[in-house]
Protein backbone atom coordinates (compact mmCIF):
# COMPACT_ATOMS: atom_id res chain seq x y z
CA UNK A 1 0.00 0.00 0.00
CA UNK A 2 2.85 2.03 1.07
CA UNK A 3 4.45 1.42 -2.07
CA UNK A 4 1.65 1.89 -4.12
CA UNK A 5 1.31 5.08 -2.73
CA UNK A 6 4.74 6.43 -3.20
CA UNK A 7 4.37 5.59 -6.64
CA UNK A 8 1.19 7.72 -7.08
CA UNK A 9 3.01 10.66 -5.46
CA UNK A 10 6.07 9.95 -8.15
CA UNK A 11 3.54 10.18 -11.05
CA UNK A 12 1.67 13.18 -9.82
CA UNK A 13 5.27 15.30 -9.06
CA UNK A 14 5.74 14.07 -12.51
CA UNK A 15 2.93 15.46 -13.74
CA UNK A 16 3.08 18.41 -11.95
CA UNK A 17 6.63 19.35 -13.29
CA UNK A 18 5.22 18.74 -16.90
CA UNK A 19 2.24 20.79 -16.07
CA UNK A 20 4.47 24.30 -15.09
CA UNK A 21 5.72 26.48 -17.61
CA UNK A 22 9.12 26.12 -18.84
CA UNK A 23 10.46 29.32 -17.86
CA UNK A 24 9.73 28.19 -13.73
CA UNK A 25 12.11 25.56 -13.70
CA UNK A 26 15.06 27.43 -15.59
CA UNK A 27 16.13 29.87 -12.90
CA UNK A 28 15.02 30.91 -9.74
CA UNK A 29 15.51 34.47 -8.32
CA UNK A 30 18.54 33.69 -6.64
CA UNK A 31 20.17 31.95 -9.34
CA UNK A 32 23.15 34.43 -11.49
CA UNK A 33 21.70 34.83 -15.16
CA UNK A 34 25.00 33.66 -16.16
CA UNK A 35 28.70 32.56 -14.83
CA UNK A 36 30.68 33.31 -18.21
CA UNK A 37 33.36 36.24 -18.48
CA UNK A 38 31.34 37.54 -21.17
CA UNK A 39 28.21 38.37 -19.69
CA UNK A 40 29.94 39.98 -16.56
CA UNK A 41 31.77 41.94 -19.13
CA UNK A 42 28.75 43.17 -21.09
CA UNK A 43 27.01 43.67 -17.52
CA UNK A 44 29.41 46.49 -16.31
CA UNK A 45 29.79 48.14 -19.82
CA UNK A 46 25.87 48.23 -20.02
CA UNK A 47 25.86 50.06 -16.31
CA UNK A 48 28.97 52.26 -17.85
CA UNK A 49 26.73 53.44 -20.65
CA UNK A 50 24.09 53.58 -18.64
CA UNK A 51 25.79 56.08 -16.44
CA UNK A 52 27.24 57.94 -19.21
CA UNK A 53 23.30 58.20 -20.51
CA UNK A 54 22.26 59.15 -16.96
CA UNK A 55 24.70 62.60 -17.31
CA UNK A 56 23.88 63.39 -20.91
CA UNK A 57 20.10 62.82 -19.86
CA UNK A 58 20.94 65.31 -16.70
CA UNK A 59 22.17 67.80 -19.58
CA UNK A 60 19.05 67.70 -22.08
CA UNK A 61 17.06 67.59 -18.80
CA UNK A 62 18.55 71.30 -18.02
CA UNK A 63 18.65 72.89 -21.22
CA UNK A 64 14.39 72.09 -22.13
CA UNK A 65 13.75 73.58 -18.60
CA UNK A 66 15.43 76.81 -19.63
CA UNK A 67 13.11 76.58 -22.57
CA UNK A 68 9.59 77.50 -22.83
CA UNK A 69 7.20 74.51 -22.69
CA UNK A 70 8.23 72.22 -25.57
CA UNK A 71 5.87 69.30 -26.49
CA UNK A 72 7.41 65.50 -27.78
CA UNK A 73 7.14 65.09 -30.93
CA UNK A 74 9.02 62.05 -32.92
CA UNK A 75 11.28 64.30 -34.53
CA UNK A 76 12.60 65.55 -31.29
CA UNK A 77 11.82 62.35 -29.13
CA UNK A 78 14.54 60.66 -31.87
CA UNK A 79 17.21 63.91 -31.86
CA UNK A 80 17.19 64.00 -28.00
CA UNK A 81 17.36 59.89 -27.94
CA UNK A 82 19.54 60.16 -30.60
CA UNK A 83 22.16 62.76 -28.27
CA UNK A 84 22.02 60.11 -25.34
CA UNK A 85 22.70 57.22 -27.90
CA UNK A 86 26.18 59.35 -28.73
CA UNK A 87 27.24 59.78 -25.31
CA UNK A 88 26.83 55.94 -24.71
CA UNK A 89 28.37 54.36 -27.84
CA UNK A 90 31.51 56.44 -26.63
CA UNK A 91 31.43 53.56 -23.88
CA UNK A 92 34.18 50.73 -25.58
CA UNK A 93 35.19 48.27 -23.34
CA UNK A 94 37.56 45.98 -24.99
CA UNK A 95 36.10 42.60 -25.50
CA UNK A 96 32.69 43.42 -25.07
CA UNK A 97 29.38 43.06 -26.81
CA UNK A 98 28.86 45.23 -30.04
CA UNK A 99 25.21 45.43 -30.50
CA UNK A 100 23.99 47.29 -33.99
CA UNK A 101 21.26 48.96 -32.68
CA UNK A 102 18.56 49.83 -30.33
CA UNK A 103 18.14 46.57 -27.88
CA UNK A 104 14.48 47.14 -27.64
CA UNK A 105 11.62 49.56 -27.80
CA UNK A 106 7.95 50.50 -27.23
CA UNK A 107 5.92 51.26 -30.56
CA UNK A 108 2.89 53.18 -30.78
CA UNK A 109 0.56 50.43 -30.72
CA UNK A 110 2.33 49.39 -26.71
CA UNK A 111 3.70 46.46 -28.20
CA UNK A 112 7.50 46.15 -26.60
CA UNK A 113 10.24 44.29 -28.44
CA UNK A 114 13.68 43.24 -27.41
CA UNK A 115 16.37 42.72 -29.86
CA UNK A 116 17.64 39.26 -30.75
CA UNK A 117 20.89 40.58 -30.28
CA UNK A 118 20.34 41.76 -26.47
CA UNK A 119 23.11 39.92 -24.38
CA UNK A 120 21.73 36.87 -22.08
CA UNK A 121 22.14 38.98 -19.17
CA UNK A 122 20.72 42.36 -19.44
CA UNK A 123 17.38 40.97 -21.64
CA UNK A 124 15.62 41.03 -17.60
CA UNK A 125 16.28 44.41 -17.12
CA UNK A 126 15.41 45.38 -20.64
CA UNK A 127 11.83 43.68 -20.23
CA UNK A 128 11.33 45.52 -17.47
CA UNK A 129 12.24 48.84 -18.88
CA UNK A 130 10.05 47.98 -21.93
CA UNK A 131 7.27 47.01 -18.97
CA UNK A 132 7.36 50.39 -17.73
CA UNK A 133 6.95 51.66 -21.45
CA UNK A 134 4.19 49.99 -22.28
CA UNK A 135 2.35 50.12 -18.98
CA UNK A 136 2.35 53.82 -19.24
CA UNK A 137 1.39 53.48 -23.47
CA UNK A 138 -1.42 51.26 -22.60
CA UNK A 139 -3.09 53.34 -19.84
CA UNK A 140 -2.29 56.54 -22.11
CA UNK A 141 -4.29 54.70 -25.05
CA UNK A 142 -8.17 54.79 -25.44
CA UNK A 143 -8.77 52.07 -28.04
CA UNK A 144 -12.33 53.40 -28.53
CA UNK A 145 -11.15 56.78 -29.56
CA UNK A 146 -7.50 55.85 -31.13
CA UNK A 147 -8.93 57.07 -34.98
CA UNK A 148 -10.87 59.93 -33.49
CA UNK A 149 -7.83 61.12 -32.09
CA UNK A 150 -5.53 59.90 -34.59
CA UNK A 151 -7.76 61.83 -37.23
CA UNK A 152 -7.91 65.03 -34.60
CA UNK A 153 -4.19 65.81 -33.46
CA UNK A 154 -3.19 63.84 -36.73
CA UNK A 155 -1.50 61.33 -34.16
CA UNK A 156 -2.09 58.46 -32.51
CA UNK A 157 1.00 58.55 -30.14
CA UNK A 158 0.14 59.35 -26.65
CA UNK A 159 3.96 60.73 -26.65
CA UNK A 160 2.82 63.83 -28.54
CA UNK A 161 0.67 64.76 -25.23
CA UNK A 162 3.81 64.67 -23.38
CA UNK A 163 6.43 67.74 -22.40
CA UNK A 164 10.02 66.72 -23.24
CA UNK A 165 11.12 67.27 -19.73
CA UNK A 166 8.52 64.65 -18.82
CA UNK A 167 9.60 62.26 -21.66
CA UNK A 168 13.37 63.17 -20.24
CA UNK A 169 12.96 62.89 -17.01
CA UNK A 170 10.41 59.32 -17.22
CA UNK A 171 13.36 57.84 -19.33
CA UNK A 172 16.45 58.94 -17.00
CA UNK A 173 14.22 57.05 -14.11
CA UNK A 174 13.71 53.92 -16.55
CA UNK A 175 17.25 53.79 -17.02
CA UNK A 176 18.25 54.04 -12.93
CA UNK A 177 15.99 51.05 -12.90
CA UNK A 178 17.72 49.07 -15.13
CA UNK A 179 21.07 50.00 -13.44
CA UNK A 180 19.79 48.74 -9.89
CA UNK A 181 19.02 45.02 -12.04
CA UNK A 182 22.35 45.14 -13.46
CA UNK A 183 23.90 45.34 -9.88
CA UNK A 184 21.55 42.90 -8.45
CA UNK A 185 22.48 40.64 -11.23
CA UNK A 186 26.34 41.11 -10.73
CA UNK A 187 25.99 40.88 -7.13
CA UNK A 188 24.42 37.50 -7.95
CA UNK A 189 27.14 36.48 -10.18
CA UNK A 190 29.52 37.37 -7.45
CA UNK A 191 28.18 35.09 -4.96
CA UNK A 192 27.34 32.14 -6.94
CA UNK A 193 30.22 31.84 -9.53
CA UNK A 194 32.98 29.80 -7.72
CA UNK A 195 34.53 30.78 -11.71
CA UNK A 196 33.84 32.74 -14.93
CA UNK A 197 35.03 30.82 -17.93
CA UNK A 198 36.64 32.60 -20.78
CA UNK A 199 35.50 35.36 -23.30
CA UNK A 200 34.61 33.30 -26.48
CA UNK A 201 36.91 34.94 -28.95
CA UNK A 202 35.35 33.72 -32.46
CA UNK A 203 32.00 34.53 -32.24
CA UNK A 204 33.31 38.11 -31.26
CA UNK A 205 35.21 38.61 -33.56
CA UNK A 206 32.70 37.69 -35.96
CA UNK A 207 30.10 40.43 -33.82
CA UNK A 208 33.14 42.99 -34.23
CA UNK A 209 33.07 42.31 -38.21
CA UNK A 210 29.41 42.62 -38.47
CA UNK A 211 29.15 45.96 -36.67
CA UNK A 212 32.06 47.78 -38.20
CA UNK A 213 30.31 46.85 -41.65
CA UNK A 214 27.10 48.36 -39.99
CA UNK A 215 29.19 51.53 -39.08
CA UNK A 216 30.25 52.19 -42.53
CA UNK A 217 26.42 51.56 -44.16
CA UNK A 218 25.46 53.95 -41.08
CA UNK A 219 28.16 56.48 -42.01
CA UNK A 220 27.35 56.46 -45.35
CA UNK A 221 23.69 56.65 -45.10
CA UNK A 222 24.87 59.65 -42.93
CA UNK A 223 26.58 61.33 -45.52
CA UNK A 224 23.88 61.47 -47.55
CA UNK A 225 21.09 62.81 -45.47
CA UNK A 226 23.77 65.75 -44.85
CA UNK A 227 23.88 66.09 -48.47
CA UNK A 228 20.03 65.71 -48.58
CA UNK A 229 19.87 68.73 -46.20
CA UNK A 230 22.31 71.01 -47.57
CA UNK A 231 19.81 71.18 -50.78
CA UNK A 232 16.67 71.66 -48.48
ZN1 LIG B 1 12.98 53.71 -22.74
Amino acid sequence: MTILRLILFGLFGLLALTWLPSDSRAQGPQDPCSCKAQDKLDLEERIKKLVEADKEYDNLIKHWQQQPKTMLKESLRTAEQGKVNTAMAKIKTPGATRYSGTLGGTDVNCESWISDEAPLCLRRALKDHEAKHKTRCDAHKDPENELFVELLSGSADWRDKQTIVDYLKEEKADHQGEIAIYQSELKKMQNNCKQFTELDRSEKMLLEQALAQRERLDQAEKRVSDYGQSLS
